[in-house]
């Protein structure tokens, strides 16, 4: 199909975002003279293949996959079938370290990249998980800021002293300051697996093809400290010499469907099989659907749901246990909420009849229209 043909698909179908970005990625193609295309395997990454292929006029993209270690059966059969049907070659790249490696070394991922990052950092420290203020705790473990700052939700700065954060908090998570202080953890934390298993083999391959851009998935709607990172689909980097493109960056789930239908693009069995919402690693514990995803895979690729639980099991039962933790706390809020609703409007009553001093401050207003 033409280039005039597919903008004309776009424009039958009214999308002018896979349009728009239909025209970027043939501008930006054809300014780079060696890009590479990183391929998951997962729904996003099909579409910026079908895309780049399209617009792929001199069929300079070369495309890449990176092993971590733990993937499904079905990504790499899948790779297989990408490669027939666009007649081209993934090239399969090995992980500096493997996840199960990794896991081993370092630690196992917790909640998030950046929790468990943080918490890797206060282990290394033997730090005690302690309630104590930011500045008690700088003077106690020196070389551990920035983490010291995330669990205590402050910035310290000699200029203005200590000052309350929320971005950067460990309070985004609800209770897990509280959860962590009665449950410390007994096995090390790390994200180092993104690390050794997915940073540094890119970044080996980027080299090792003095590529001079980086083609990849990743879209704004998918939200997530990921996405978050990058304000635009184009970032340069004249340090390495690389610059990133993420062609689908403003693709929302709807232009996603748009762009299967209008393109017929086909996804693994990982979706169409298994009722995976996403792909990726296997049983990565930072999922938010982690136990609706162990049961797939247990269902679906046994052999890898027992390597899962062997390797990231301390995660899932730590993780399990801050889940009924933030239920309880939950509960027990709501409760609170209601005694004090109901002990507010007994008092509020009384007071009606007899004294209003006694009123609490919510109820001091409504007492005084009801009095005049
Ligand atoms: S996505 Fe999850 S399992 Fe995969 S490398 Fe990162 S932390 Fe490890």
């Amino acid at each position: 199909m033409g280039f005039d043909e597919l903008l004309k698909k776009c424009d039958e179908n009214n999308n002018f975002t896979i349009y728009t970005s239909l025209c970027k990625a043939q501008r930006i193609l054809m300014r780079s003279y060696a890009p590479i295309c990183s391929i998951s395997g997962g729904a996003d990454s099909d579409i910026v293949l079908d895309l780049i292929h399209k617009v792929d006029e001199d069929e300079k993209v070369k495309y890449i996959w990176i092993d971590t270690g733990l993937e499904y059966s079905a990504t790499k059969e899948h790779l297989t079938e990408l490669e027939q049907k666009y007649g081209i070659e993934i090239l399969r790249i090995k992980p500096d370290k493997p996840i199960p490696t990794c896991v081993r070394e370092y630690g196992v991922p917790f909640l998030s990249k950046y929790v468990s990052e943080q918490m890797m950092r206060l282990q290394k420290h033997n730090f005690q998980w302690e309630d104590e203020p930011l500045e008690v705790l700088l003077k106690k473990y020196p070389n551990c800021k920035t983490s010291l700052q995330w669990w205590c939700g402050e910035r310290y700065s000699d200029k203005d002293g200590v000052q309350k954060i929320s971005q950067f908090s460990i309070s985004r998570n609800k209770y897990l300051k509280e959860f962590i202080m009665q449950n410390p953890p007994d096995f090390p934390i790390s994200n180092k697996c993104c690390e050794y298993a997915k940073k540094k083999p890119a970044k080996r391959i980027v080299k090792k093809l003095d590529a001079d851009l980086d083609i990849t998935g990743i879209r704004k709607a998918e939200g997530g400290i990921r996405s978050a990172a990058y304000k635009t689909c184009f970032s340069e980097c004249k340090s390495k010499g690389c610059n990133t493109y993420r062609p689908i960056f403003w693709y929302t789930d709807k232009d996603k469907r748009d762009y299967e239908e209008i393109f017929g693009v086909q996804h693994s069995r990982c979706y169409t099989e298994y009722g995976l919402r996403r792909t990726g690693c296997v049983g990565c514990p930072f999922s938010k659907h982690i136990n609706e995803e162990l049961a797939i895979i247990e269902k679906n690729e046994p052999n890898l749901y027992k390597a899962a639980l062997n390797i990231f099991g301390k995660s899932y039962e730590y993780t399990a246990k801050y889940r009924a933790f933030v239920k309880e706390m939950k509960a027990l809020e709501k409760e609170k909420k209601q005694h004090d609703r109901l002990s507010c409007s007994t008092k509020t009553s009384s007071g009606n009849s007899a004294n209003y001093g006694d009123s609490c401050n919510s109820c001091v207003s409504v007492g005084t229209e009801e009095k005049e």
